[in-house]
């Protein structure tokens, strides 16, 4: 009789421990990822509070850097590599290069296309 009076209080015990934890607010379920946290206040976790780190797929940079956009413009100019070379103090394979690297970014395929695109794009064109 007294040991099953103890051992129910135990049980009973138990569960009032578990139970104050939430009414106390001390730990709550996440509203969003169900994981059981502690904290004053809010319906959400940590780690779900963060803010989201946005995986979005980043926009095709078209941009050109300042040396890009030089070549662009000595493309536009009907310029050889060779001379685009010179002029900049570059060699011959690093402007093919940036040619090729310039190609990719505009989605062009050749110096032709890559004038036309110079000259709708680039302020100072010639
Ligand atoms: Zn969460």
């Amino acid at each position: 009789m007294p040991s099953r009076f103890v051992r129910s209080w135990q049980t009973k015990g138990k569960h009032l421990k578990t139970l104050s934890l939430y009414e106390m607010g001390m730990l709550k379920t996440c509203y969003r990822c169900g994981g059981e946290f502690s904290t004053a206040s809010g319906r959400l976790c940590m780690i779900c509070r963060k803010p989201r780190v946005r995986v979005r797929k980043p926009p095709v940079n078209r941009d050109l850097s300042f040396r890009e956009k030089q070549i662009a413009q000595l493309v536009c100019q009907a310029k050889l590599n060779k001379e685009i070379a010179f002029e900049l103090r570059l060699t011959e394979g690093t402007i093919k290069e940036y040619l090729n690297r310039i190609f990719r970014k505009l989605d062009v395929k050749n110096r032709t296309q890559l004038a036309i695109w110079a000259l709708r794009n680039i302020e100072s064109a010639a």
